[in-house]
């Protein structure tokens, strides 16, 4: 069992983004499931989200990247998201997005999330910067851990 497995064993109410589950919110509408994930938390009461969905952005959607940082960056104002195909800002939606799962993680009481690897909202070591994959972190990530929430990294 590696280590992330290991932490998911703890008890208690835990954030996951929804589409380690198999649940289609992709911007591809596609999911990314991690089975062995959804047989860990089998016993938890997981919360399943998608931030960007929840920011109000369809499914399927244009590939979203964040441009001049990360997602603390984004908080403080000096970074953005954008599609990647236009350019059009999306800064406003990943930001909603990222309240409402504060907001869900608050309600259910969670302490800790489990978040897609890589992604510009939930990616924890590496997110879409630019066109590149880089170290950092994405917008919900950041304002989860900004609040207290302990977030893994999967996928
Ligand atoms: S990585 Fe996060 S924002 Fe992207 S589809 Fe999965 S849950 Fe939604």
């Amino acid at each position: 069992m590696n280590d992330r497995a290991g932490r998911t064993d703890e008890a208690g109410p835990v954030i996951v983004s929804a589409c380690l589950l198999g649940v289609r919110c992709r911007y591809d509408g596609a999911h990314s499931e991690d089975r062995p994930l959804r047989e860990s938390l089998r016993d938890l009461p997981a919360v399943a989200i998608c931030p960007e969905e929840l920011g109000g952005l369809p499914t399927p959607r244009p590939a979203a990247q964040l441009i001049d940082g990360e997602g603390d960056d984004v908080w403080s104002g000096s970074a953005r998201v954008v599609r990647v195909h236009d350019g059009e800002d999306v800064t406003k939606e990943f930001k909603r997005g990222a309240h409402r799962v504060l907001e869900a993680a608050l309600e259910s009481s969670a302490q800790r999330a489990i978040l897609k690897e890589g992604s510009p909202s939930c990616g924890s070591s590496h997110v879409m910067r630019e066109g590149i994959r880089v170290r950092g972190r994405g917008v919900t990530t950041a304002l989860l851990l900004e609040n207290g929430v302990v977030v893994e990294a999967a996928g």
